[in-house]
């Protein structure tokens, strides 16, 4: 008979680590919107060596009370959610309380924050799952987290790392769909000491539409439409790009529900439809959309890293997007190509 056991909370950790840590931009995702959550208005991300050496992350959000430190780091503890309600009503980014928990688990692991209104700010470290007491340390009102040697104690993970280019290739693409979901916050990434993207906060239509030119080139803004319509509890805006912008990949294809990015199937179909009679086949669209609904009737706790969603109205939600989109591109099936939706 095999025996049953208990596992123990560090192997728990790692294994919940397994679903959500699976590359280094997975840890920037993670505590970028954990920056986000905490209402920063700047974010700096300093990467080394492609993520596998150093990654850390900066912001000057409400920071994290010194007799809460370890607690951050606990899993299962958030203080984001504390009900179910408050599960079905979800507007962070983050509720399952088990990223930084993760983290830690596999790397070496440091968090130092100064909470609003307090002046002194406090460190813990976490290494091989053993946890530091808190000490005093410098730090403006935020946080830092330094994560170093990512999967130092999984070798079977630190084996798929792939080349530094690459992986800082994802780290950048990331930072970019964040980027793309939060204009007015400041970003700012490095990798091995050099800056690589500064993107300012854009505070206006105009310094909206250079960050969204940033991210998908300098040409999109006259290739594409603004789209901002409002119906049934739905608001669809952002840009539609043109056939002109069209890709042979689909890489530029950001559409956010509620400011987070997903990847839907009821989204891209209405999205592919939209473009059916427009677009060459094997072309793909490129498109900043957001979607904004009422928290209730979407489901984010789908998937650990939450890239998918629920809708509760599939249906509802699918027509909006095509009928939207479909009467946008019309004009440039009249042949009106370029000129902005009334
Ligand atoms: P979650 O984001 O799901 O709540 P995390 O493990 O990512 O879980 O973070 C745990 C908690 O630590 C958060 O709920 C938040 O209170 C705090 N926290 C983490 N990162 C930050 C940060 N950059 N600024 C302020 N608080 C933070
Ligand atoms: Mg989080």
């Amino acid at each position: 008979m095999p025996v049953i056991r208990a596992l123990p909370p560090e192997l728990i950790n790692q294994i919940a680590a397994g679903e959500v840590i699976e590359r280094p931009s997975s840890v920037v995702k993670e505590l970028v919107e954990n920056s986000l959550d905490a209402g920063a208005t700047r974010i700096e991300v300093d990467i080394e060596q492609g993520g596998a050496r150093l990654i850390r992350v900066r912001d000057d959000g409400c920071g994290i009370a010194a007799d809460e430190l370890q607690l951050a780091v606990a899993s299962h503890a958030t203080s984001k959610i504390g009900s179910f309600d408050d599960l079905e009503h979800v507007a962070s980014m983050g509720f399952r309380g088990e990223a930084l928990a993760s983290v830690s688990s596999v790397a070496r692991f440091a968090l130092t924050s100064r909470a609003q209104g307090q002046d002194t700010a406090f460190r813990i470290e976490v290494d091989g799952g053993k946890m530091q007491a808190a000490r005093p340390a410098q730090h403006p009102q935020g946080s830092s987290v330094e994560v170093r040697d990512l999967f130092y104690n999984v070798p079977a993970r630190r084996k798929f790392l792939r080349a530094e280019r690459t992986e800082f290739a994802h780290i950048d693409d990331l930072l970019k769909s964040l980027a793309l979901a939060r204009r007015s916050v400041e970003f700012r990434l490095s990798h091995n000491g050099k800056p690589v993207r500064i993107l300012k906060a854009a505070r206006d239509e105009g310094a909206a539409l250079q960050r969204v030119a940033e991210v998908l080139g300098e040409e999109f803004p006259q290739q594409s439409l603004r789209v901002d319509h409002a119906a049934a509890g739905l608001h669809l805006s952002g840009w539609v790009g043109l056939p002109t912008a069209s890709r042979s990949q689909a890489d530029s294809q950001y559409f956010y529900v509620n400011g987070r990015l997903v990847r839907d199937r009821i989204v891209a179909h209405a999205v592919r439809q939209a473009y059916a009679d427009v677009l060459f086949h094997g072309r793909h669209a490129a498109f900043v959309l957001y979607l904004e609904l009422d928290p209730a009737g979407v489901d984010v706790n789908v998937h650990p890293a939450k890239h998918e969603v629920r809708f509760r109205e599939q249906r509802l939600v699918h027509d909006f997007l095509f009928r939207t989109l479909h009467e946008a591109l019309a004009q440039t099936r009249a042949g009106h190509v370029g000129l902005p939706m009334q």
